[in-house]
């Protein structure tokens, strides 16, 4: 077991003093990436001799098993794939990892419906038709990262120079900051969340570039330390932030989706891009089984389905309810004066708070994916899913 190291430290930071009240301790801390280094590590290990990148295409939609097998090959029907720029290309293995807004979903999805309807299940038609299109959490967070070297000039020895920080505050908001790139760069992202609008149409860009002043003006009087974040911004992002209703399989024949495409969650465990990888290495796994041959590739898929989506669909639950959390939705935490803010029964019902944050989290120190590995190979081998 790795040593305990706090990977959170949570203040209250919507006073002109704020307080912290908790550090969230785990097993080995938290380790942060900026995601450009972790993408040029994995690039730098892609064959150039057995993969082929196409990096302008954008896929449109697919065809299933449509024109004449190549009997010499396997007796697969291809999948036609066409992309935006009218070119179409055919496999017999379709992954579908285009994130949030896939294509890969909409049109697997869409054929799952048609198919339910003329069987006469509509509801079940309905429920596919409804993961198509991606939905608003009804939460903001405004994005950026900036250098440590600017905080530091703001406010010399700033916490979030060395720790991660979570401050939390009134009108349910929140804002993570912590050093990434070896300390060189802060990572800041302030989320204004309404949860009464969660699942609802967000009208106009998902990603708007915004001035500090909107920031301020929604972070109007918390403490100095997160002003000083404030003050070190330069470019500024404001994302509204989607996610993928649960889906009732991952995967259809020789078509699976993984990553974002299947469960984009929000971002409150900072996990979905491992849940990707996880997804991604199980199934690669599996593919690269002996026992896979062209014609077990569905059998394949099934497994993977039966063992990655009731795991990514917990952590995606998991994910939103840390989201409310943090957002100190609580039942019976209310805020007022600085004054009342101390008083034991909201500082206890703030503890509360941090151990439901911390059991939602637990699964990332007390499982692994060797266990779901090991437990997926079996069912391969064995024929069962
Ligand atoms: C604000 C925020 C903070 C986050 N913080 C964290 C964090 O700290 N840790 C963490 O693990 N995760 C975090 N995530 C989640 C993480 O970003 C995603 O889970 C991860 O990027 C998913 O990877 P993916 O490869 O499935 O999808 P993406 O990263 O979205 O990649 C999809 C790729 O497919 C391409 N594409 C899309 N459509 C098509 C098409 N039609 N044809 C061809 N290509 C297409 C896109 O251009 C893109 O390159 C955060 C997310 C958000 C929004």
């Amino acid at each position: 077991m790795a040593t305990s190291k706090v990977a959170f430290t949570l203040r209250k930071g919507d006073e002109p003093i704020g307080h912290t009240f908790h550090q969230l301790i785990t097993p080995g801390g938290m380790i942060t990436f900026h995601r450009p280094d972790f993408q040029a590590v994995l690039l730098l290990h892609l064959s150039s001799t057995s993969c082929r990148t196409h990096t302008a295409k954008r896929l449109k939609t697919y065809l299933y098993g449509q024109g004449s097998a190549s009997k010499s090959e396997s007796s697969l029907l291809p999948i036609h794939l066409h992309f935006q720029d009218g070119t179409t290309a055919t496999c017999d293995l379709l992954i579908g990892a285009d994130g949030v807004r896939s294509a890969v979903r909409a049109t697997m999805l869409r054929d799952l419906a048609t198919k339910a309807q003329s069987e006469g299940h509509t509801q079940e038609a309905q429920e596919a038709l409804a993961g198509v299109d991606p939905v608003w959490s009804g939460l903001s967070m405004y994005r950026t990262i900036f250098p440590s070297q600017t905080l530091s000039q703001q406010l010399p020895g700033h916490r979030v120079l060395h720790d991660p920080m979570i401050y939390v505050g009134r009108n349910t908001q929140q804002i993570t900051a912590y050093p990434i790139s070896r300390g060189t760069g802060i990572n800041f992202a302030a989320t204004r969340s309404h949860w009464e609008q969660e699942n609802t149409l967000f009208e106009g860009p998902w990603v708007q570039d915004v001035s500090r002043d909107e920031l301020l003006h929604a972070f109007d009087r918390w403490e100095p330390e997160v002003v000083a974040l404030f003050q070190s911004i330069e470019g500024l992002n404001r994302w509204a932030m989607h996610t993928v209703r649960p889906l009732r399989s991952y995967v259809s024949e020789r078509v699976a989706l993984i990553g974002d495409s299947a469960h984009a969650m929000l971002p409150y465990q900072g996990v979905g891009a491992g849940q990707a990888i996880e997804d991604a290495f199980l199934l690669a796994t599996l593919l690269g089984h002996s026992v896979t041959t062209p014609a077990t590739l569905s059998r394949a898929l099934k497994v993977y389905d039966a063992v990655r989506r009731p795991f990514s669909q917990h952590v995606l639950e998991t994910s939103r309810e840390n989201g409310q959390l943090f957002t100190l939705n609580y039942p019976g935490l209310t805020f007022g004066t600085p004054q009342e803010n101390r008083d034991a029964k909201k500082l206890q019902k703030l503890q509360d708070l941090c151990n439901r944050v911390r059991k939602n989290w637990e699964w990332c120190w007390l499982t692994t994916l060797d266990a779901d590995l090991e437990r997926a190979v079996k069912m391969l081998e064995n024929g069962s899913q």
